[in-house]
């Protein structure tokens, strides 16, 4: 054993029931998704470093700190992806998608950070992600919100878990009031953290989002971004928020919400709760126009969320296997062959079944009541001839055998 090697800190070997909780999540991603018309799409897990490192932003906590790069072979600097959207931005481009827009795209996997491991975070972490590329309107927002919130509520987790939303206004917007940040937190600047004396100069914004208790108590007093938005800017927000009203979703207005990641324009969003402790966004997003560009493409407005598999999944809960419809008991060997015949004509009917046919022969049919399933089929010899047996209600029973004869 000792000499067995660990698992890399921050991942996780998923099984049994929080397995289950995992499935049930993209499974039902993957129902909302059709529901709302959503098209599926495949990326690859690397990229070039550049297509993260150019479209998230260099200062960023994700490409300045978190990211898994790597020299390959060939001397290209790869890196493991950190988010989606990036990826889903290069291919938009390099695939010539623009003739399908606007593209709603749906799409799930790993992602990679290197983060300080802790419960809801982790070095390789699952999210699901979901993107409206080439849609300007306030619309997209609403559809995009609309989606999350039938996901949150088809999870059964909507109740505790609350969207809070914001705008970051258009370009002008967000130069006066970036001015404005760096006037109001200059002045304080040595009592900020060492990253926010960073951001400051680099990202002021940044120190909006800052965890670090030694910021919170000057981003409650800073300036709002509602100081600074233009008419144009106050109509989009105006839009996003009547749409959601008039499709039955909650919201609050967060003033100082901004999101970790430079590309966001306009809404920006996150479903929280104070259910998971310390990491209580589960799900996060935003309007991103100016993202396309960054990476050589043309002005594409787009607006996209993603959310954490795993953080669904622990407000889900865990969840039960599914017990089989029938286990099929050989308790004696010669049947084996029948039993495997039935056993192959119940599942291609979409009956699921399981078959108990080793170990003991006479025990094997205790075994089965144990693993409880609806109903059991128990083959043996009896007196030369083959005779089978039922356990289980009088209407499944007969509709085994029926589904067998
Ligand atoms: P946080 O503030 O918690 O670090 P973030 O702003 O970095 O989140 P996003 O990049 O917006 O997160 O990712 C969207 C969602 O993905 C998050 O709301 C969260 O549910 C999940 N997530 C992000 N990073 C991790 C991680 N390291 N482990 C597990 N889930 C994560
Ligand atoms: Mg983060």
């Amino acid at each position: 054993m000792s000499n067995t090697p660990k698992a890399i800190r921050g991942t996780q070997d998923i099984f049994g029931p929080d397995a289950e909780a995992f499935a049930f999540v993209v499974e039902t991603f993957e129902r909302v998704r059709k529901l709302y018309r959503f098209r599926r799409a495949e990326m690859p897990v690397f990229e070039k470093t550049e297509v993260f490192a150019r479209s998230i932003g260099e200062t960023t906590d994700v490409v300045s700190k978190e990211m898994y790069s790597f020299e390959d072979r060939g001397g290209d600097s790869l890196t493991l992806r950190p988010e989606f959207t990036a990826g889903i931005a290069r291919a938009y481009l390099t695939n010539g998608w623009q003739q399908h827009a606007p593209l709603k795209l749906a799409t799930h996997g790993p992602l990679f950070r290197y983060e300080r491991p802790q419960k809801g975070r982790y070095r390789q972490f699952h999210q699901l992600d979901a993107e409206i590329i080439g849609a300007g309107e306030p619309q997209a927002d609403v559809e995009l919100l609309a989606m999350a919130d039938q996901l949150l509520r088809e999870l059964c987790i909507a109740d505790g878990v609350t969207l809070q939303i914001n705008t970051l206004g258009d370009g002008d917007t967000r130069a006066a009031w970036r001015a404005a940040l760096i006037e109001y937190f200059g002045a304080v600047r040595g009592e900020l953290s060492e990253d926010s004396q960073d951001r400051l100069d680099k990202n002021p914004l940044r120190i909006l989002d800052s965890k670090d208790p030694r910021d919170k108590a000057f981003v409650a007093d800073a300036p709002q971004v509602d100081e600074f938005l233009s008419s144009a800017a106050q109509d989009f927000f105006g839009a996003v928020t009547s749409g959601l009203d008039a499709a039955g979703v909650a919201w609050e207005r967060a003033p100082s919400l901004v999101r970790g990641l430079d590309y966001y324009r306009h809404t920006a969003f996150e479903f929280v709760t104070d259910r998971l402790g310390a990491q209580g966004t589960v799900l996060g997003g935003g309007r991103y126009d100016g993202l396309m560009e960054s990476l050589g493409g043309p002005a594409t407005p787009a607006v996209g969320w993603a959310a954490g598999i795993e953080r669904l999944a622990m407000l889900v809960g865990e969840r039960e296997e599914a017990s089989a419809d029938v286990f099929i008991v050989v308790e004696d060997d010669t049947l084996l062959d029948d039993s495997i015949a039935a056993l192959t004509r119940l599942r291609r009917q979409g009956v699921s079944a399981d078959l108990f046919a080793s170990g003991s022969p006479r025990k094997r049919f205790d075994k089965a009541v144990k693993a409880g399933a609806e109903t059991i089929m128990a083959l043996a010899m009896r007196d030369g001839e083959k005779a089978v047996r039922f356990k289980g209600e009088d209407a499944e029973v007969s509709r085994i055998e029926g589904l067998l004869t």
